[in-house]
């Protein structure tokens, strides 16, 4: 969350920011008027990546002074685009409309959140897999992560009705697994920011998917396979999940390929970008098949539906393998091929 205590105005945010060129002085003299509640250039050219939380030296966090300030602004091509649709979802929230789905599961075992995305969101056979056997299934609206929302001028969204959401989860009376990162931030991260209170113990995929391989070792075939990992915007918020998902590639066999685009220096998988600049978009997912493929990577690995979706085409044109970080694990206890 912004906190302007910290900022010692040193530009170095947008300074590193890849989507605007700008100085040292400029960089200052944008975040000065967004400090002073102002309108400022970088709101219309900044794509939501959500790098500059990393970027900051004190943890002032200016992105989300940045979203904060879109979404006040309104005049980002990215926020214009998206306003039917989170003007929607507020007028659901507000109202209290029931839009979620729960398949009920053991009594004894947690809840998987699939978010609010639909599950053909996610790779065929996910809800079958012995990954989830038993586990309580949730999906929609009531259960959406909100922290996404940034990206279409929501930043309010986590402020406004996160405290419904994870109140909803709590009705469940269940461990709850996130299935997307994002719905882990929401209870781990923004939360407590928000004074919150999460009264539920609650999963990263990644633990989960960890501690799963880790019982069911003997079912694993390791996979000798160096896969290259698109991180999604989220991940800025929890760096401890990288520890996680090594831990899952190791436990099956999968070599985390080094690359240029990888770690604090990622390349947004094009998003958020590609409603309002298709060209820029185009030329952010070739630089990271390219990348992928320049480190030896035989697949691309993902860990969230959108980066998922956004990257099927530029994976697909260089024909190099793309997979949900579900799926590998599947492949690795041997439920699923390694595609051919
Ligand atoms: S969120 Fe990304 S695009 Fe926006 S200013 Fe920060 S680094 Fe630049
Ligand atoms: S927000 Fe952080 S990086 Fe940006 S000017 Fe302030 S201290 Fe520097």
């Amino acid at each position: 969350m912004w906190n302007a205590a910290k900022c010692d105005l040193c530009g170095d945010c947008l300074v590193k920011c890849r989507y605007v060129d700008y100085d040292k002085d400029r960089a200052v003299s944008e975040i000065k008027l967004l400090m002073e509640g102002k309108a400022a250039d970088i709101l219309n050219s900044c794509i939501t990546c959500n790098t500059c939380f990393d970027n900051c030296p004190t943890g002032a966090d200016p992105a989300n002074l940045i979203f904060k300030m879109q979404e006040k602004i309104g005049t980002s091509p990215l926020i214009i685009n998206a306003k039917p649709m989170i003007t929607d979802r507020a007028k659901r929230f507000e109202e209290g409309q029931a839009d979620s789905q729960v398949i009920e599961g053991d009594p004894d075992k947690p809840a998987l959140s699939f978010d609010g995305f639909e599950f053909k969101q996610f790779p065929e056979g996910t809800l079958e897999s012995g990954l989830f056997k038993g586990l309580t299934v949730v999906r929609g609206g009531e259960y959406m992560s909100l922290v996404g929302m940034v990206h279409m001028g929501g930043e309010s969204f986590a402020g406004r009705f996160g405290r419904q959401v994870i109140e909803k989860f709590a009705d469940l009376g269940k461990e709850i697994v996130y299935l997307h990162n994002e719905g882990y931030v929401l209870a781990h991260v923004k939360a407590k920011e928000l004074g919150i209170p999460v009264p539920f113990k609650y999963y990263h995929l990644f633990e989960y998917l960890r501690d799963y391989l880790k019982k069911n070792q003997k079912d694993i075939s390791l996979l000798n396979k160096k896969v290259a990992y698109q991180p999604n915007c989220a991940v800025s918020w929890i760096r401890e999940q990288d520890i996680w998902l090594d831990e899952v590639f190791d436990l099956i066999g999968a070599e985390h390929v080094s690359r240029q685009y990888d770690g604090l220096n990622a390349l947004c998988c094009s998003g958020p970008a590609i409603g309002v600049n298709k060209d820029l978009a185009v030329d952010m997912q070739t630089k990271n098949v390219q990348d992928a493929l320049d480190a030896g990577a035989e697949a691309l690995v993902t860990i969230c539906p959108i980066c998922d979706a956004v990257m099927r085409r530029a994976t697909s044109k260089a024909g190099l393998p793309k997979i949900f970080i579900t799926d590998l694990c599947r492949m690795g206890l041997g439920e699923i091929p390694w595609p051919a």
